[in-house]
């Protein structure tokens, strides 16, 4: 059995981290999470090396030139970068994982340029006034904030809608958790969706 490249994106609060972390708990697969790097500072808990590898902007521009990633991008507009490694997802497909790339869906596109046969899962919270209600609801984003990442939820839905193959609601973290298992089971096997092999 072969791993397949997986990219899950969906709106900020859409609960597809909590979603994530279950899945790994809870999904027999093999699965791999592939840590992308970023330069914006880690929270309150997060870890370098499990989280996000933590980057300098100069040492992620040094990186970039490097052509180390195989997409990356500013996020929010904030001055933050975000982007997937490419020894990341290389590593892990050759140990014959599925490696899963948690990513917003600008990130999704390119990599889906270059893995057009990825596997793409867009986790949905439901609707917007249920996503409004989480962000609200967690507490750590500022008003302005949270306007922003509704605003970015709105692009999100429309390249979710058009250009993901699967779309997952989450209305409970279980039964999307056991969705994704059974989408992820029924892909896997064949060819690894990137096109080199
Ligand atoms: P956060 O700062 O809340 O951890 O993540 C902010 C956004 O960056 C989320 O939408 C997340 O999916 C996205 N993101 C995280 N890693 C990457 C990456 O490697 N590439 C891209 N394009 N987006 C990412």
């Amino acid at each position: 059995m072969m791993g397949k490249l997986v990219i899950i994106s969906g709106p900020s609060g859409s609960g597809k981290s909590t979603v994530l972390r279950r899945l790994g708990e809870c999904c027999w697969l093999p699965l791999q999470p592939s840590v992308s790097a970023t330069t914006r500072p880690p929270r309150p808990g997060e870890r370098d090396g499990q989280d996000y590898h933590f980057l300098s902007p100069e040492e992620f521009h040094r990186r970039r030139e490097a052509g180390e990633f195989l997409e990356c991008k500013e996020v929010f507009g904030a001055g933050y970068w975000y982007g997937t490694l490419r020894r990341e997802v290389e590593a892990g497909l050759a140990d014959g994982k599925s490696v899963i790339l948690e990513i917003d869906v600008q990130g999704g596109l390119a990599v889906l340029e270059q893995c057009p046969r990825a596997v793409t899962i867009f986790v949905d919270p439901g609707s917007r006034a249920e996503l409004e209600r989480r962000l609200r609801a967690r507490g750590t984003d500022s008003e302005e904030a949270i306007g922003r990442r509704l605003a970015t939820a709105e692009e999100e839905f429309r390249i979710g809608e058009n250009h993901y193959r699967h779309r997952v609601i989450n209305d409970t973290v279980d039964r999307a958790v056991q969705e994704i298992c059974e989408i992820l089971q029924a892909e896997v096997g064949g060819t690894n969706g990137c096109m080199k092999n």
